[in-house]
């Protein structure tokens, strides 16, 4: 069974992922560009109050793209996405790690863990104010059963004299083998090369969000995206192309998280090879599309699936708007 995350991104994923983005978004990506182009998911954790949230919005700074701050029950949250030149990096939060201690229980833990050995780099935010206390040693403690390299961030340097650094990066690397040791002043605004240690640490990968789609909502977008995937992988020829899919609704509820998508097609008969003989194929669509989803987003989901037609969607300036293909740009 692949990693929830790694799911989506296999070689053969990144090339439907990017064979439908060029479909739809109106450019082809040639090997060699798809090759540099790298991508992955970073957790951020750490104790409340360290400095997270100020991080994540120096990062995300004019290049912002999502934040979505809506409760949720889903296990990763999508707190916003980077988009460096060649690049785009998915920021996540996981309940239950930064949780205090005394309400920790082995199912929390466990919950973390499984997204933490799915993402590509976790930020592991400290004060760098006190030394390492019971609160963070804890979360270097449920680390040592990772394998994803792990930056060690001590953030607020602004607030402590120079020489009080090198003891307490000191102390800190007595306590774990962190792949970087990184001091920041999220405040300030000095990330000092994160973002590049970053990517050194990403590997390939598809472009998961349109850059200028400006969206509250991330989770749609990629369920829309793994509905879109399995199209492509299980019809031919022009099916695909004239497929697109609109989530209508998507409410989250505390043991399941409940989809509504539509897909447009442009003709009858496209719709009915989508459906299969007694809706075999939009089963299949569906069942697939589920499976990476509750992966992906660590949650039960029950997706429903309509097929309608809209004939020369592709030619609807509204449709293509609210698809995020074509924006207000005259
Ligand atoms: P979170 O709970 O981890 O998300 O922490 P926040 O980002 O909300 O920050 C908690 C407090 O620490 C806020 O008052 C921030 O202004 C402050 N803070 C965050 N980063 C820095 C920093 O680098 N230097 C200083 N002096 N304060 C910071
Ligand atoms: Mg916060």
């Amino acid at each position: 069974m692949p990693h929830a995350l790694r799911a989506v991104r296999g070689p053969h994923h990144d090339f439907v992922f990017n064979l439908a983005r060029g479909a739809l978004f109106g450019y082809s990506t040639s090997m060699a560009e798809e090759q540099q182009f790298k991508s992955g998911f970073i957790a951020i954790i750490g104790r409340p109050n360290v400095g997270k949230s100020t991080l994540l919005n120096h990062l995300l700074g004019e290049k912002i793209a999502i934040i979505s701050d809506k409760p949720q029950t889903t296990r990763n949250r999508i707190l916003g996405i980077v988009n460096p030149p060649n690049a785009q990096l998915v920021f996540i939060d996981t309940p239950g790690i930064h949780k205090p201690q005394h309400k920790m229980n082995e199912h929390m833990v466990n919950t973390a863990l499984a997204t933490y050995n799915e993402v590509d780099v976790i930020l592991l935010l400290v004060e760098a104010t006190e030394p390492p206390g019971a609160g963070d040693k804890f979360i270097i403690e449920t680390l040592k059963k990772v394998t994803t390299p792990v930056f060690l961030l001590i953030n607020k340097v602004d607030l402590i004299k120079k020489d009080t650094l090198l003891p307490l990066i000191d102390e800190y690397s007595k306590l774990h083998a962190f792949a970087e040791i990184i001091p920041v002043s999220a405040l300030r605004g000095d990330a000092g090369g994160l973002l590049d240690a970053i990517i050194k640490r990403l590997s390939g990968g598809p472009k998961y969000f349109p850059e200028d789609q400006l969206t509250d909502q991330p989770e749609r977008f990629v369920v829309s995206e793994l509905i879109r995937e399995k199209i492509f992988v299980l019809t031919k020829e022009e099916i695909p192309y004239s497929s697109a899919v609109v989530i209508e609704d998507m409410k989250e509820e505390p043991e399941i998280t409940r989809i509504t998508a539509i897909i447009y097609v442009e003709r009858d008969s496209q719709k009915g090879i989508l459906i299969g003989k007694g809706g075999a194929m939009l089963k299949r669509i569906g069942t697939l599309a589920r499976q990476d989803a509750e992966k992906l987003l660590g949650t039960k989901i029950f997706l429903q699936l309509w097929v309608k037609v809209k004939k020369d969607w592709r030619e609807d300036d509204r449709m293509l708007k609210d698809l995020g293909i074509a924006g207000d740009k005259k």
